[in-house]
């Protein structure tokens, strides 16, 4: 099956790489897709899969913080690691996560070539090397990559996860290129 023209490559790719405008108040750092690294995929012939913004579909776009931008980034991104742990906010983020599973393992069992994941360093949310802690830049995941990480781990599903940091993105080209 699926031998046609498509590539049968898959990248998930945090929301925020093809849309900014999901980002908290005050950090986005383009006007709308984060295009250098689009740019970089698309040569690479790889579908892409936005994954879900977890904190605009559990917490809203202004993270229930009308201030947000006022307050210090990693100060605020702090509190919004903390909004995610409310209990009917992580049953929402279970149903995403089930979602995004659901379309890994039929992608695996059709022998796609799952290249990995992009995730968002500093996030509270889609940290993978790094997230938000104590008010600090922390070692750590997100607390939506942490749940599917253990969801694919129940499942003995190894999936390739970096971060990056759409700030700097020479080091955000250089780590992604090292996934091909
Ligand atoms: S890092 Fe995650 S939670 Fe934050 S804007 Fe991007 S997709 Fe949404």
């Amino acid at each position: 099956m699926f031998n046609d023209q498509r590539s049968k490559k898959i990248i998930f790719v945090a929301h925020c790489i093809l849309n900014q405008n999901s980002i908290s108040d005050g950090t986005a750092d383009f006007p709308a897709t984060v295009k250098p690294i689009l740019d970089f995929l698309i040569k690479e012939n790889v579908g892409i899969i936005q994954l879900p913004c977890p904190e605009l579909n559990c917490l809203g776009l202004d993270r229930g913080n009308p201030k947000g931008s006022q307050s210090d980034v990693i100060i605020e991104n702090t509190r919004i690691k903390g909004a995610l742990k409310n209990e009917i906010v992580q049953k929402k983020l279970q149903l995403l996560i089930g979602q995004i599973v659901y379309q890994i393992e039929e992608y695996l069992k059709h022998n796609f070539n799952i290249i990995g994941l992009i995730g968002i360093n500093r996030s509270p949310s889609c940290g993978v090397e790094t997230t938000s802690k104590n008010n600090q830049e922390a070692k750590g995941k997100g607390f939506f990559t942490s749940l599917l990480l253990n969801e694919l781990d129940k499942k003995n599903i190894n999936l390739k996860m970096l971060g990056i940091k759409t700030s700097n993105l020479d080091e955000a080209l250089e780590k992604v290129s090292q996934l091909f």
